[in-house]
């Protein structure tokens, strides 16, 4: 146990730390481009939060939070999605009494105890947006945009978007009665759990695995056909302004979304040939959930993706190139004095903005040279003995082997005026 991570966790080792600092690089420099602010809200939250913004009936809250009763006795969640916590930063703190819309970016680890397999872990990462203040299609089509903007960008491929409206309240409450009414006779046929949704939350039977149930549900009327005028232009728009920014997409009567709280607008953003795990992000609109939160109605749309799996099928497509990590200057010295000399040194470069390694082993030569190919570092230094008499070291170019005797006092700008040649 003491040497075992939590099943479902992953360790980001340095020599991975590279892609992901990348792809948060591309995150932060397309919600700038977007006008999105960052916000930082607690890693655990009240349960009654997610039971409430989440919604009693997903996945999410009947099975898979971790949750846990503080010393205080208070029931506390490790926030298993993002928008809950936001919505309720929003409510709490006033942001809506700002100028709206206001749109809002998170990055940080979530928490869900789902099966483990690849692309599927109990902490994993998810950058997601969140826009309040705005009913217009033209946002939900530019969110949509922005997250293939995103994946574009970082180079990814065969990528699709699928879309649906799930409705409002009203068109969704006749589709339920009818999907009720479709599947009555063969009730008994479905699995348990699609049983208990049949009364409770009949679309979610779309997205239960069992083959079964999928095979009942096949024919079944999907809420393309039920939903009301206003959902239905709604839906209309912001199809033509998908068009208008040039983005492909399909229309997927099926797709429910596994959160309570989506009306209307919903879609998914799938990576093909990637397996099981294929969804790389997913959002919708969410316009009653402000208010259900505590706050004054407000129409709300956003989208979370998750970075573990884009990094996996950036993999899997072959796009992430390894970064070659390189230094400018290796230390090398010789002997208790040039090891102080060194230390230094290598201060005085790095106040420079230099990379600079040094050897702390007091390895011999041969080795400290071996060390300073594994950095692929641009320059070594040597100092010993002999070279501290003259204040001067021995500064060997690594690429072609070349060497220049330099006193101590021209280093700083010997190195920097060389490695800015280079
Ligand atoms: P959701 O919050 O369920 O809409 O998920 C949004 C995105 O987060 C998905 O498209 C996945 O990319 C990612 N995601 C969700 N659950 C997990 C998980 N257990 N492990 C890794 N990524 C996940």
């Amino acid at each position: 146990m003491l040497t075992t991570r939590p099943r479902g966790t992953n360790d980001i080792l340095p020599n991975e730390i590279d892609k992901w600092q990348r792809l948060e690089e591309v995150l932060r420099h397309v919600s700038r481009l977007y006008g999105y602010s960052e916000i930082r809200t607690p890693i655990f939250e009240h349960t009654e939060l997610f039971q409430r913004g989440v919604g009693e009936t997903t996945d999410i809250v009947e099975k898979e939070m971790y949750t846990f009763v503080d010393r205080g006795e208070r029931s506390l969640t490790l926030r298993p999605e993002g928008t809950a916590s936001t919505v309720r930063a929003y409510v709490e703190n006033k942001l809506f009494a700002g100028p709206q819309p206001t749109k809002l970016f998170y990055l940080g680890p979530m928490f869900r105890y789902d099966r483990p397999q690849a692309g599927r872990y109990r902490q994993f990462h998810q950058y997601g947006v969140e826009v309040f203040g705005s009913r217009d299609p033209s946002i939900d089509a530019e969110v949509i945009a922005m997250a293939m903007d995103i994946y574009t960008r970082l180079g990814l491929k065969n990528l699709s978007v699928e879309l649906n409206s799930v409705g409002c309240t009203k068109c969704r409450s006749v589709y339920r009665k009818e999907l009720q009414k479709y599947l009555e006779k063969n009730k008994h046929k479905l699995c348990s759990t699609c049983q208990a949704r049949y009364d409770r939350n009949p679309m979610r039977i779309f997205d239960c695995k069992n083959e079964n149930c999928q095979a009942l549900i096949e024919e079944a009327p999907t809420i393309a056909d039920l939903l009301c005028n206003e959902c239905r232009d709604h839906f209309n728009k912001v199809q033509e302004y998908l068009k208008a920014l040039g983005i492909p997409f399909h229309l997927n009567p099926r797709l429910v979304r596994g959160l309570d709280y989506y009306v209307q607008t919903a879609f998914e953003i799938v990576a093909q040939g990637i397996g099981a795990q294929s969804s790389i992000g997913g959002g919708g609109r969410y316009d009653g959930l402000v208010e259900q939160c505590g706050g004054p109605a407000t129409p709300g749309i956003g989208y979370a993706m998750g970075l573990e799996r884009i990094l996996l099928t950036l993999q899997k497509q072959g796009v992430m190139q390894e970064e070659t990590k390189n230094i400018d200057v290796y230390i090398a010295t010789l002997g208790e004095k040039a090891h102080l000399k060194g230390a230094v040194l290598a201060q005085q470069l790095r106040n420079k903005e230099l990379l600079v390694e040094y050897d702390y082993l007091k390895r011999s030569l041969k080795a400290q040279l071996k060390a300073a190919d594994r950095y692929q570092a641009s320059f070594t230094i040597i100092i010993g003995e002999e070279e501290l008499t003259n204040n001067q070291a021995v500064v060997r170019k690594m690429e072609d082997g070349s060497q220049a005797c330099i006193s101590f006092a021209d280093m700083e700008k010997y190195l920097i005026d060389n490695i800015r040649k280079g």
